[in-house]
This record gives C-alpha cells, structure tokens and sequence, in this order.
C-alpha cells in the first residue's frame, strides 16, 4: 500500500458494506454480517418463448440488504461492490457450476442515469466477480429508450413499458454463447424477461440469470 492510498483509507476508510461500520482494507463486509445475514438464494424460472430460464436471487429484498443497496445505487457507496461481487461469484460457484460461461453482462441503465451516477451499478459488481471466477465480463445491451419504473405501474403497463426496450450492441458479442446475464433487484421480472428475449433473439445459445435480491411484489 503506497502513501496515497493510505492517506485515502484515513479520509475514506473502508466500510462494511451492510452496516456500513469502518473495517480492514483488507475486508468488504465485517465478521458479524458476513455470519449473521442470510443468504436466502431463492431460485425462480423466467419463461421465454417457452423456455424456463434460471434465475438464482441471494438475498430476500428486506431489511440491511435492501439499505445497503439503495446506498450502493443512490448514496456514492460504489466500493460496495467489492463485497457484493464476492456474493456473486459464490452464487455462480454454487448454483452454476456445471456452466461453461463465455461472458457476464448485466441490466443496462440509461445514459441519463449513467451521466447522474457516473456508472452503471450492476456492471461494479462484474468487474469484482470477473476475477474471482474468471469469466469475462460485457455490456452486451444497451436501453434504446427510458422507462417508467415497473413498481409503480400495472401488470399489462408492465409488461409494454419494458417491451423492445433493449437492443444488443455486438451480435458477435452474442451469438452461440452461454450467459449470465446479472441485475441487482428482480421485482416483476418482466425487465429481466425482455433483456432475456433480446438475448436469445440475438441468438444466445445458453442464458441463466442471478440477482442480488428479489423484491417479493405485491399485486393489486
Ligand atoms: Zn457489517
């Protein structure tokens, strides 16, 4: 560790990144939460011109992990990523083993947002994982329009403000792969289903996905 970076841990120290205490720069998480939150790992089918593709989540969307996550996204906690790229390519270990993945890509977001945040959230976390399960990593899609956000709208609403939402930037990039295509959040599922299509419709040939938590939404 040279001087400046030290300097940055004395003015920015590194911070848990669930409860946010100050921890080692060694670590991403302290020892408490590391053990005592649960990692729920909830598994759902995401149907796709008749496929069932799987989509692995790790955390139920409540409580210090749904805090942590609007920090990350919305309060400059970026270095959160490193902990949850760890969390990822647990997942990818446990669930996914039995893939061969050419590439990891993600959700895209909007330029808009990307030029509010200054990054995209979900793709962080790839690059953290990239070297931990050493898959490469993509932004493979990119949103030709703005959406409204799902949660606020109805299910047929749903469904039509993500429809043709995205489009591939390289179908080379795409065509005859096998993917983990990542987001933070699941809520409806209808953003992952259309990303998913996109996907396959560039001619995928393999598709599975995971998430950081799944929002349990209430209909109606
Ligand atoms: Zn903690």
């Amino acid at each position: 560790m040279n001087f400046y970076s030290k300097i940055i841990d004395i003015l920015y120290p590194p911070r848990c990144a669930y409860c946010d205490k100050v921890i080692l720069p060694t670590d991403s998480c302290c020892d408490d939460c590391k053990n005592s939150i649960k990692r729920d790992f909830i598994m759902k089918n995401i149907f796709v011109k008749y496929k069932a593709i799987k989509c692995v989540s790790i955390f139920e969307y409540d409580g210090i992990v749904r805090e942590s996550i609007i920090k990350f996204k919305f309060r400059d906690r970026k270095p959160y990523a490193k902990q949850f790229g760890i969390e990822l390519a647990e997942l990818i270990n446990k669930y996914y083993n039995y893939v061969s993945f050419d590439i990891m890509t993600c959700i895209p977001i909007t330029f808009k947002k990307r030029l509010a945040r200054g990054y995209n959230q979900s793709y962080e976390i790839l690059k953290e994982t990239r070297n931990l399960v050493k898959i490469p990593c993509k932004e493979l899609l990119y949103k030709n329009r703005n959406t409204l956000d799902q949660h606020k709208l109805s299910a047929k609403a749903r469904t039509e403000n993500v429809k043709g939402a995205f489009s591939v930037k390289s179908s080379e990039d795409v065509k005859g792969k096998a993917i983990l295509l990542f987001d933070d959040i699941i809520t409806t599922g209808n953003t992952m289903k259309e990303a998913c299509l996109t996907l396959l419709n560039a001619g995928a040939k393999e598709l599975y996905c995971a998430t950081l938590a799944r929002a349990e939404y209430c209909y109606g």
